[in-house]
Parts: structure tokens; C-alpha cells; sequence
């Protein structure tokens, strides 16, 4: 079977790739077996060479790469700019960390029994990957695991594979070898056929159900497995924010880049009353401006959404919002015309009864829900059945710290939010997911440790 891959801003087919099948998946799989093993013995300044030689690939050929994004995503032509050179960091984070954090550890070296730990990697794992950000969360995977003497399978998904097919390119390009790095090319079906192959690790980004069911079916066979989901991220803002316009500002752009389908997007906003007034005046205005449509015009900052069936999605929340007393201050509805776009909404009046404060939109909507305390804030923040990021904006750290101590979730902001540092680990925690990328938690993740007991007598 062919992958048909459309534009979603027009709906035509733009290309047409040849799905695998389970024979080449299996072809492809014996031949990453044989390379894992040779690919394991460079020193990690080769393996990372190849890596950084990657880097500079793509950003010489960054405005080819951009259009390809923007053609087969949507995303406004900006955008994918900011992803492809944003992306880099990672590069620049484990050219300077990596073989400090894959040296083996001696923990005893007197007396006559000498105690070490060497990192050794899993093997060929798959990297089954979501489209929204097809270079960030790539990259959060598979570099680590190619820099710690892994192969990779990696499945884009079926809304990212000419940008995965890129990745392949550029990497042999780069000098990983062709039995250390292959791409897979298929929707569901073709990644369901990875489950059922001996992979050595299973790295998932994507929603809760496929990650569920992932982790569900391949745990018989006791290899890590790591889930990067979703999210229905909550954002704060106290009475005591120093200036309630850019506070909106900040906040909508948090909801809206990429048309809200950044998996740490801000889904929900809770504001005090003393400035609730001020606040959505001010967040409908700023919405208001943003500039619609075709996306390789790089003034746009909403483009269409990646998938058509997200629309249905957002039709729903939107009407069910509305029927239990949200008010909708703008948009509501798909846009006429060809592509699959969305007005960028805004409700307000929202609380807990409506799926748009409870239920990932993954889409250009927001819900807005006046709070009267710090207390009932966190009440509501807390209540969700995800824990990726939660934000609070403030003028007072220790009170926002209060708030952001007690959140569930993997991270947290104060006075930012939407927002992934190499630096520290990315983590979801209950239906948000399982496990680390980046920092040096990340690329451990792609190791085993071994122990040594050496007795010299
Ligand atoms: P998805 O779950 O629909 O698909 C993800 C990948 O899984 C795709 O490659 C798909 O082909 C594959 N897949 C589908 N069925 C499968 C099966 N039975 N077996 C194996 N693979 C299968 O998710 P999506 O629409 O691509 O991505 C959007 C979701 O990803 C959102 O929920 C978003 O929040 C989340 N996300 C999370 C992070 C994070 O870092 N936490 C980052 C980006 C996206």
C-alpha cells in the first residue's frame, strides 16, 4: 500500500511514498542487528561526529527542509524555520555533555576488590514518532540513542514522513551508516508492526491511547519503554502580575504557536478575578490579530491544522462548552474554503463540567475559567488526569513557587510557559507519560548499566 501525503492547506496530494510491510520491516531490522554491533565499538566523539556533521547539514539545507515541514504540516513557514534552528540545541547540548555522561563510573578502586559501573546501549530500538514537531521530539530520541551505539527503526508519523525521510538522508549523508539508521514509512498498522518485532527499546511519542496501548502490548517482552503523550496543561495568572496586557500576550501566544498543537501548548487558563476583566479584553485582542492563512507566507501565524479529523474534535468541545454556559468571545468554527482550517477560538465562563477544560484540545482553542483564590486555583489545576507542564504567572516567586511545588507534572514554569531546554529532562508523569529525554537523563536512557566486581585475588 502507498502513504498518500496532502497538504493541508489545500487538501492535495502532494506525494506518494511506499508504506513497509512486514517483510521489509523485518529486512530492515536484521540489517540495523548487524550494524548496532560494529556502530557500538566507535568511541562516542566518532558517533558524535556524525551527529554534529548531521547538524550542519540541516542547517544548510534549512530553508528546503522548512518548506518540505510546511507543505506536509501546515505549520506557517516561521515556524518551521524556528523548529529546524531551534532544534540544533540538542546537538550543541550533547556535543558538549555526551561522553561525560556515557564514561563508565569507578565507584571503589581500594583494597582489593575494585567496584565500576561501564554504559552499555540497549541495541536497535524503535523510535515511533508524532508530526507536530517532527524535528524536536526526532531529535530528543534518536540522537541520544545514535550517540550511545544504538540503531534506530524510526517510524515518522504518517503526517511527517517526507521530513523523516529527510532525517534518513542527511544522516547517511552524515556518516551514520545505512545498517544503523533506517526510516519506516507507514500510518498505525506499519508502527503495530514494530510491536510485534524484537526490538530492543520501545520510544513513543505521540497520544495517550496509541502510548497506552503500546506499552500494553509490548510489555511481555521486558525492554524499556519510554512514553512522551499529551497533555492538558493549565497556566495561572495571579492578580499580581506586573503588567496584565503582555501577561495575555504571553499567554496566548503559549495557546495558539503552532495552532495549539504543541503537546506542553497551554490548554486551560485560570485567572484571578481581581484582573479576569482586564486580562480577556486583553487576550481577545491579541488573538484577534493574528494573521490567518496560507502558510508559506512567513507572516502567518495560523496556518491549517495537521489532520483533518481534528476539526470534529474541536467542533465538539466548542459546542459542548457553549451548551454548558462558556461564552465565546471569537471564532468557533472551520474556516470555509479549501484546507483544514480553524478560527482561533476563545471561550470564556468555562469550568470543569466541559471537555474544552478537561479533554487535550490539540487545536487553535482556549477555555478561560475565573478563579477567587490561590487555593481553588491549584484545586483546578490539579484536576486532570495528565501531568506534563503547568505555568504560573507572577509577579512574587514564592507565592508562584507555592503553586508550582505542589503541581503534579513533570515541569513547571514561572513567568513562561510552552517551552523545552536540553538542559533539563522532559518528562511527562500519569497519562502524560513514562521516562526522560534530554539532559543527562535523556541520553541514559539509551544505556544499561553493567556493574563490575573486580577481585584482584
Ligand atoms: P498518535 O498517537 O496518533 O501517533 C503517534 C505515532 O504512533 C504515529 O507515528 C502513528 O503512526 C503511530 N501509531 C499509531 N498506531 C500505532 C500502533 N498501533 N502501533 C504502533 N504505532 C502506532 O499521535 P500524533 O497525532 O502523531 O501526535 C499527537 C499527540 O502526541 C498529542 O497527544 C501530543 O500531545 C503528543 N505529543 C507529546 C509530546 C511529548 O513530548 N510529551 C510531544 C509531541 C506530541
Amino acid at each position: 500500500m502507498n502513504l498518500i501525503i496532502k497538504n493541508p492547506a489545500t487538501g492535495a496530494a502532494i506525494a506518494e511514498l511506499t508504506s513497509d510491510n512486514k517483510a521489509s520491516v523485518r529486512a530492515k531490522l536484521s540489517l540495523l542487528q548487524q550494524g548496532q554491533k560494529e556502530w557500538a565499538l566507535h568511541p562516542v566523539k566518532e558517533r558524535l561526529a556524525c551527529i554534529i556533521k548531521f547538524g550542519e547539514l540541516v542547517k544548510q539545507h534549512g530553508e528546503e527542509l522548512s518548506v518540505i515541514l510546511t507543505r506536509e504540516t501546515g505549520k506557517p513557514i516561521q515556524q518551521s524555520r524556528n523548529e529546524i534552528n531551534g532544534a540544533q540545541n540538542r546537538i550543541d547540548h550533547l556535543s558538549s555533555h555526551a561522553e561525560r555522561w556515557l564514561r563508565g563510573e569507578v565507584l571503589v578502586d581500594e583494597g582489593l576488590t575494585h567496584e565500576k559501573i561501564s554504559y552499555e546501549p540497549l541495541g536497535v530500538i524503535a523510535n515511533i514518532s508524532a508530526w507536530n514537531f517532527p524535528y524536536n521530539v526526532g531529535y530528543n530520541v534518536f540522537l541520544y540513542a545514535l550517540v550511545a551505539g544504538n540503531a534506530v527503526l524510526y517510524k515518522p508519523s504518517e503526517y511527517a514522513s517526507l521530513t523523516g525521510k529527510q532525517f534518513e538522508k542527511y544522516l547517511h549523508k552524515a556518516g551514520v551508516p545505512e545498517n544503523v539508521f533506517q526510516c519506516v514509512i507507514g500510518p498505525g498498522d506499519v508502527g503495530q508492526q514494530l510491536l510485534e518485532e524484537p526490538l530492543d527499546g520501545y520510544f513513543f511519542t505521540g497520544s495517550y491511547g496509541t502510548g497506552r496501548h503500546i506499552a500494553q502490548t509490548v510489555a511481555h517482552k521486558l525492554v524499556p519503554v519510554q512514553l512522551e503523550l499529551g497533555g492538558k496543561d493549565p497556566l495561572f495568572v495571579m492578580d499580581d502580575v506586573a503588567d496584565v496586557k503582555q501577561a495575555a500576550i504571553n499567554a496566548a501566544e503559549g495557546a495558539f504557536y503552532n495552532n495549539g498543537q504543541s503537546c506542553c501548548a497551554v490548554e486551560r487558563i485560570y485567572v484571578s478575578e481581581g484582573i479576569y476583566d482586564n486580562f480577556i479584553d486583553a487576550f481577545v485582542a491579541e488573538v484577534k490579530t493574528y494573521i490567518i492563512g496560507d502558510p508559506t507566507n512567513q507572516h502567518t501565524f495560523i496556518g491549517p491544522l495537521t489532520r483533518q479529523p481534528q476539526i470534529a474534535v474541536l467542533d465538539q468541545q466548542v459546542t459542548d462548552a457553549i451548551n454548558k454556559g462558556a461564552v465565546l468571545e471569537t471564532g468557533g468554527q472551520a474556516m470555509e474554503g479549501q484546507g483544514y482550517y480553524y478560527q482561533p477560538t476563545v471561550l470564556t465562563n468555562c469550568d470543569h463540567r466541559m471537555k474544552v477544560m478537561m479533554e487535550e484540545s490539540f487545536g487553535p482553542i482556549i477555555g478561560i475559567q475565573k478563579v477567587s483564590s490561590d487555593e481553588e486555583a491549584l484545586s483546578l489545576m490539579q484536576d486532570t488526569d495528565y501531568g506534563l507542564t503547568g505555568a504560573v504567572f507572577s509577579g512574587n516567586e514564592e507565592r508562584a513557587l507555592k503553586i508550582l511545588e505542589a503541581l503534579n507534572t513533570g515541569t513547571v514554569y514561572w513567568n513562561c510557559c510552552d517551552r523545552v531546554s536540553p538542559n533539563v529532562p522532559w518528562s511527562g508523569r500519569k497519562n502524560s507519560g513514562l521516562g526522560s529525554t534530554l539532559s543527562a537523563q535523556g541520553i541514559r536512557a539509551f544505556v544499561q548499566p553493567k556493574s563490575y566486581h573486580l577481585r584482584s585475588s
